[in-house]
């Protein structure tokens, strides 16, 4: 069984149909590069994952369990879910170590001291321990979004969602945020990365999917996705990106 399974996914928006039959398995462990223009709806597919959108049609299973089931709590759900969002939505007026410990304790009821434990590893990991007690407007945006990265693994999550990580970056801090993806990558973690970052895609991706009004034109893993694309849209998109 897949660990994340999509059955025919639409949405509208208002007379906006936005997802067109998304159907899609991800297995444990693997990674997804989503790609596609700007307004194909990628975002909002990712976004219906951990339920930050509704859907009015077909289904969204975790561990073959409907995401929509009147058994799941949604609050439980996200605490498996990390996302990691353009801007860092970091929480300005407390430390970066409080953006960390925050949801473990609130959310998971961790001891304070528990949680700056695992907070003080986590940041050593992403590689920013020595920021710690500062506040998020006292780093630079690599560092802030490693702390987002730090942020969103301290609730041990099962998959990682990540739209566009690097995007709001300065071109030198875009590396220092994908090695850290590219070690979670290989670490394991499940990962659906919406990325224009070929370069990480050729790297860590199992499968680049390439999204374009809605729908999955075409996915395959990277060295054919690029090598053998084999829709027309994917092929000026890959030229205009590449
Ligand atoms: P992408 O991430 O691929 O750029 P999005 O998922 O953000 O695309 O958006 C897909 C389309 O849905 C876009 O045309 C966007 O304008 C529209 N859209 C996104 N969010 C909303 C919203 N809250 N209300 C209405 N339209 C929206
Ligand atoms: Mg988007």
């Amino acid at each position: 069984m897949a660990l994340i399974e999509f059955h025919d996914v639409h949405k509208w928006y208002g007379d906006f149909h936005v997802l067109k039959g998304i159907t899609e398995s991800v297995e444990q462990g693997e990674v997804l590069v989503i790609c596609g223009p700007s307004g194909s709806g990628k975002s909002t597919l990712i976004r219906c994952v951990n339920r930050l959108e509704e859907y009015q049609k077909g289904h969204i299973l975790i561990d073959g369990k409907d995401i929509h089931g009147d058994d799941i709590d949604v609050n439980e759900l996200r605490s498996h879910i990390g996302i990691v969002f353009q801007q860092f939505n970091l929480y300005p007026h407390i430390s970066v170590l409080k953006n960390i410990t925050l949801a473990p304790i609130k959310v998971k009821k961790i001891s304070k001291a528990e949680a700056e434990k695992t907070g003080m590893a986590l940041l050593e990991r992403v590689g920013i321990h020595e920021q710690a007690h500062k506040f998020p407007a006292e780093l630079s945006g690599g560092q802030q979004q490693r702390v987002a990265i730090a942020r969103a693994l301290a609730m041990k999550p099962r998959i990682m969602l990540f739209d566009e990580p690097t995007s709001a970056l300065d071109p030198e801090m875009i590396n220092e945020v994908l090695n850290v993806m590219k070690d979670l990558a290989r670490e394991g973690m499940t990962m659906l990365c919406v990325t224009h970052e070929m370069g990480f895609a050729r790297e860590v991706a199992d499968r680049v999917v390439f999204m374009d009004f809605g729908e999955i034109l075409e996915q395959a893993p990277p060295l054919e996705f690029f090598s053998n694309p084999k829709h027309e849209r994917t092929k000026l998109f890959l030229k205009e990106i590449l």
